[in-house]
């Protein structure tokens, strides 16, 4: 790839297409602006060095999946991305979308440890829980409607068996019963329990096999409480 930017910044680096210039210094303010909490959040104490390169250039960005106007993928570097400034994505979007790939690399880097198995559902889950991109249902009341729209017939799947090798994880719904797992333990666990889990791949597993089910039965029997309730109440 080609970039006729460069941006060096402490520890960041940003390449990118001169139409993007503006884009990557505004993105470098979110980036601070983010990074301490995700840091703190994951537990790294170390500084961080990253790379991210930004295009806009189509024939270089042969990751880009269908015509997305946004599309971003991770390495050991750090964060790259395709972006198309006029397209139906809004900054905001790109900003979080740019922040969930920099999650994943440093979910993988410095706190799960990149010699273990991926296990798609906990990264993509993490990376929307940390990177705002689903704080729309940070209220409980709209987590609660989230899960009950998505877990209908899905409450059976095995989460360890969706994952990434094809386009079949997003139409399978693939992230958003990841966030509703990741999300669930965030809020049941404590956050040292939370991260301890985070970093062990059996554990992750087996965990995978059965949470939708209790997630399931767990939002259920509120909704059976509630219910309740109300009837009392109204007697
Ligand atoms: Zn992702």
């Amino acid at each position: 790839m080609t970039f006729e930017e460069k941006i060096v910044d402490k520890n960041l680096t940003l390449y990118c297409s001169s139409n993007l210039k503006l884009f990557a210094d505004e993105f470098k303010s979110y980036f601070y602006k983010n990074i301490n909490k995700i840091k703190n959040f994951l537990d790294i104490t170390e500084p961080i060095e990253l790379v991210i390169a930004l295009t806009d250039k189509k024939e270089e960005a042969d990751f880009v999946y269908g015509q997305s106007s946004f599309s971003g993928y991770f390495n050991d570097k750090g964060a790259f991305a395709y972006i198309q400034l006029n397209g139906k994505k809004t900054k905001e979007y790109m900003f979080k979308g740019l922040m969930h790939e920099i999650i994943h690399h440093l979910y993988k880097y410095y706190v799960y440890g990149e010699e273990k198995e991926r296990i798609t559902w906990v990264d993509e889950g993490l990376a929307q829980l940390l990177s705002g991109q689903k704080d729309s249902l940070q209220e409980k009341q709209a987590f609660k409607n989230f899960v009950k729209e998505n877990l209908k017939e899905d409450s059976d799947i095995n989460l360890n068996e969706l994952n990434h090798n094809d386009r079949s994880f997003g139409n399978q719904n693939g992230y958003n019963l990841s966030y509703i797992a990741i999300r669930y333990l965030h809020d049941k666990l404590k956050s040292k329990e939370f991260l301890k889990l985070l970093q062990d791949e059996k554990r992750l597993k087996s965990v995978g096999k059965g949470i939708l089910k209790e997630i399931n039965i767990y939002y259920n029997f509120e909704t059976a409480n509630v219910i309740d309730n109300v009837v009392k109440k109204s007697r």
